[in-house]
């Protein structure tokens, strides 16, 4: 188990900005994920700890070894890339076996080891198979065998699970974590997905136009996101912006529109935030955080009422888009059986004001 440290890392493609100041320190065994959108910058950074790619300044190292400018075979990664890279015309055992025979094993060790990291992926008996007589799925598990049979100190994976249909990537997505799980291999994962993010990892670093949002558990970045950015793309959210009215104590009071104000706690606000009577505010508030009140005349704190726009029933939610104090509102309630709304139909709303999270 070895820990993968990028200091100030940045790389630049001639005038085009890879990926800017990059500084993160990933521990031993930790399954780490770089997630952003697409052109952020996850695969610029991946690809230099592979070493495809140097850094134009700052450093690499993994344990006590500067890497920075080691070439990728003597880094002893694995990686398993987005469309697999295996050798259509081989078969599964020499797929498997290619890094072996690079590094000049014999023959019997190849075979033992071959076996084993079949095993590992539940593909013991394809030995023999020609990789374009196996699925999607199965060439995946062939192209993780392959990384995983040099035995090295860091797996590297890049979208893994993209050419997958839903199913197949939810099994697969369990199968990965398993084996790092096992393996206990410190991973770094590449994916634009936030609920396979989620789902898998110790961590999360959130990038965004090759610069570091916010890195930390699935939990925080979920529940305290740093800014307008992380709030959206992990998860939804409405954002909405208003002017703060009132402070009373840590109890901040913001207008949204002329005849509604909400009421939140400034302890939960991002760590930068500051207050001040007459200043704009973001508030991020979860759909699923939103209920639906007792009676829309109720007139208690953060009551109103919003009205239908689409209705989406998925069984175990039923999931609105609906309109309040001119804006859109979505709402995630859980399925109680209960009848599901139809467009136009008014919907009493409570936003709980511990659910109300301010951003910077
Ligand atoms: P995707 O999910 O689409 O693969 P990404 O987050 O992995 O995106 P990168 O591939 O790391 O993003 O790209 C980051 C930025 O660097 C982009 O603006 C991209 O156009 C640029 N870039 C990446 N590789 C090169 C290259 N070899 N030459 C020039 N620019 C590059």
């Amino acid at each position: 188990m070895v820990e993968v440290a990028l200091e100030h890392v940045t790389k630049q493609f001639g005038k085009v900005s890879g990926v800017q100041n990059v500084d993160i320190r990933i521990q031993p065994g930790e399954f780490f994920t770089f997630l952003g959108p697409s052109g952020c910058g996850k695969t610029t950074t991946l690809r230099m700890i592979a070493g495809f790619y140097y850094p134009t300044s700052g450093r690499i190292v993994f344990g006590n070894q500067d890497v920075t400018t080691l070439p990728p075979h003597k880094r002893n990664t694995g990686m398993v890339f987005q469309n697999y890279a295996l050798f259509p015309h081989l078969t599964v055992f020499e797929n498997v076996a290619f890094g072996l025979q690079v590094r000049r094993r014999p023959k019997d060790e190849r075979i033992q080891r071959v076996e084993r990291a079949l095993h590992q992926v539940h593909l013991q008996g394809y030995g023999n198979r020609r990789i374009d007589q196996l699925s999607g799925g199965q060439q995946q598990r062939v192209a993780l065998a392959r990384a995983l049979v040099i035995e090295p100190n860091i797996l590297l994976l890049d979208e893994p699970l993209s050419n997958l249909d839903a199913k197949l990537r939810e099994e697969t997505r369990l199968e990965i974590k398993r084996l790092q799980v096992e393996s206990g291999i410190t991973t770094i994962y590449v994916t634009h997905d936030q609920a396979e993010a989620m789902a898998m990892s110790d961590r999360i670093m959130v990038m965004q136009g090759g610069v570091v949002q916010q890195v930390g558990k699935p939990e925080e970045i979920y529940n305290r996101p740093l800014n307008r950015f992380v709030a959206s793309f992990i998860g939804e959210s409405n954002l909405w912006e208003g002017i703060v009215e009132r402070i009373e104590g840590d109890r901040i009071y913001v207008r949204v529109s002329p005849d509604l104000v909400l009421c939140g706690s400034m302890k939960n606000s991002s760590p930068h935030s500051r207050f001040a009577v007459g200043a704009q505010t973001t508030m991020s508030i979860r759909p699923e955080a939103v209920r639906e009140a007792s009676s829309e005349f109720a007139q208690s704190e953060n009551t109103f009422v919003a009205k239908v726009v689409i209705a989406e029933f998925t069984g175990v939610n039923v999931n609105y888009l609906t309109e309040a104090a001119n804006r859109p509102l979505k709402a995630m309630f859980v399925n109680q059986g209960h009848q599901v709304r139809q467009r136009d139909d008014r919907l009493a709303i409570h936003i709980p004001g511990d659910s109300i999270y301010f951003l910077e």
